[in-house]
């Protein structure tokens, strides 16, 4: 699997380590023990499309985010953690360097 780190360009998943489904954060004046825990501990882990925190850990060392498909392990986008959920110029490069799939754009 290929994985299109937005400084680094796409490389090898094994380069990256898995952060975490996106969430927000609770208010810390009024969030309980059970809202933490759910935070900090709990993912939704749906089969599809997933908003998601990735670390390029033997590249740039850099956080970002990434929509990634929880079946196929499609990636449709990768952007800075800070930016806006538009996609990164090396989204297609990474779906296309997949042998043998279809490349499909756009939503699911
Ligand atoms: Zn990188």
């Amino acid at each position: 699997m290929l994985l299109p780190c937005p400084w680094c360009g796409p490389r090898n998943a094994s380069e990256f380590r898995y952060v975490g489904e996106q969430t927000v954060r609770p208010d810390p004046a009024t969030a309980d023990p059970a809202e933490w825990r759910s935070y900090l501990y709990m993912e939704s882990n749906p089969a599809g499309w997933v908003a998601e925190n990735w670390l390029h850990r033997a590249g740039c060392r850099r956080y970002f985010a990434a929509e990634r498909h929880t079946v196929t392990n499609q990636v449709r986008a990768t952007r800075p953690p800070d930016a806006e959920a538009a996609p990164a110029q090396h989204a297609d490069a990474a779906a296309a360097g997949r042998a043998g799939e279809h490349v499909r754009e756009g939503r699911p």
